[in-house]
């Protein structure tokens, strides 16, 4: 395998005018091998085409977007185990069993620099995909990193991230094993491939909860989202008076929740001790009801979730005050809060009760009874997601 293959573009003029001609050589092993040369008709025909179908993305969400362009894929592969669909994909390898998942994260979209430090950003970059491994019930055991940056950030910038990507790596025990470089014409972008394994029969998936089984969360939540409020509260602050320096000692909890999330490795542990296996699992990434509607959905089951059992911090309470929002509608909605979100069988209750990582906050049902949240008033409200999307937002 010593061949050295080279696309090489050598004109490329007015990429969105209509003169757009391009040229390039596949160069194997210094002889030419191809040489393509074509009006580039297919954007040309984009841009003359009066009345050319364009379907806005906000129109699908980023869910339905996904399944439009995915739901295509057949799985061919013996070792495909579980592709995609879940929080990280399944690979089984003789004895073995892999998961895979991979996660971008964008400057402007997913993190803000005026107030995320470089170093908990390289830390959460690689804690966002460690939840997803740990969602599937798996040890993990790689990552790969991927940058692409401007010329914005001088070599001091890039070690800070790479110190908290170290930092990650070493507190999860975690070997970084590869990644790629690139240059970026605007900000920074993260992509971040976390590897795990998990024994065979052991992975928990999306799909596996039945009717009566107990709805699990770990911690407690809506915390990233109001750290965030906080934080985007005094950028606006530090804009109009730059020497303002803020208190920020009543918010520290839930800044730590935005800047620097933890995944649930323990809980990983702890089930494992506990020896109680989930029906089903996701990681809360994107607010509890929407992971909620992938639990319910994947796995063909209703759910009535109480809102007086929902975990929520005091100071997630008293911030939710402040700022004239619902702590229910936060903790339903916010998320980032990487707590795992489980069923589990009402037989293994007796092995969980009590135990402060864990609160059940609801049961599944029949399907046909449909998602639900039972109020403190004790009325029932279709549970729907809300939760954050980044397509349908910057539509
Ligand atoms: P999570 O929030 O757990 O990271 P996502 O909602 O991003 O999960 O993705 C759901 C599933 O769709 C996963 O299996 C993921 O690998 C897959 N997926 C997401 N985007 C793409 C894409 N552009 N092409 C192929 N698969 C994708
Ligand atoms: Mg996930």
């Amino acid at each position: 395998m010593h061949q050295k293959t080279q696309e090489h573009v050598e004109k490329y003029h007015d990429f969105f005018g209509f003169q757009f001609l391009i040229y390039i050589k596949l160069v194997i092993n210094n002889s030419i091998h191809a040489t393509y040369s074509k009006k580039a008709q297919y954007f040309c025909s984009m841009i003359e085409d009066k009345n050319p179908q364009r379907t806005p993305l906000s129109e699908l969400g980023e869910f339905k977007l996904i399944e439009h362009l995915t739901d295509h894929f057949k799985v061919t592969q013996k070792s495909t185990v579980k592709g995609i669909g879940d929080d990280a994909a399944v690979l089984s390898f003789g004895k073995k069993q892999v998961v895979v998942s991979t996660d971008l994260l964008v400057e402007g979209v997913h993190f803000d620099l005026s107030y995320a430090p470089l170093k908990h950003l390289g830390y959460k970059a690689i804690v966002v995909n460690l939840s997803d491994i740990y969602a599937m019930n798996a040890v993990a055991t790689q990552v790969t990193v991927s940058i692409a940056v401007s010329n914005r950030f001088p070599l001091e910038a890039l070690e800070e991230l790479y110190a908290g990507i170290t930092a990650a790596s070493k507190f999860y025990n975690v070997d970084v094993v590869g990644g790629d470089t690139t240059s970026s014409t605007s900000g920074l972008i993260i992509s971040v491939t976390a590897i795990g394994e998990v024994e065979k029969g052991k992975e928990v998936l999306r799909s596996g909860a039945k009717p009566n089984d107990l709805l699990v969360i770990t911690g407690d939540i809506g915390g990233a989202f109001m750290g965030l409020q906080v934080l985007e509260r005094e950028k606006e602050v530090f804009k109009v008076n730059p020497n303002n320096q803020p208190d920020l000692s009543m918010y520290t909890y839930i800044i730590e929740r935005q800047l620097k999330p933890e995944a649930r490795k323990d809980i990983v542990e702890l089930l494992k001790e506990l020896d109680v296996k989930p029906t089903s699992m996701i990681d809360v990434s994107d607010g509890i009801s929407s992971e909620i509607i992938h639990l319910c959905k994947q796995s063909k089951v209703g759910v009535d979730l109480y809102e007086e059992k929902i975990p929520l911090d005091p100071q997630v309470i008293s911030t939710c005050e402040e700022f004239n929002l619902d702590s229910t509608t936060i903790a339903l909605n916010g998320g980032e809060d990487y707590e795992l979100l489980m069923t589990i069988s009402q037989e293994d209750f007796p092995k969980i009760k009590g135990n402060p990582n864990l609160t059940v906050i609801g049961y599944m049902t029949e399907e046909d009874r449909g998602m639900h949240l039972v109020t403190r008033a004790d009325e029932k409200i279709q549970i729907i997601a809300k939760g954050w999307n980044a397509l349908t937002d910057q539509a």
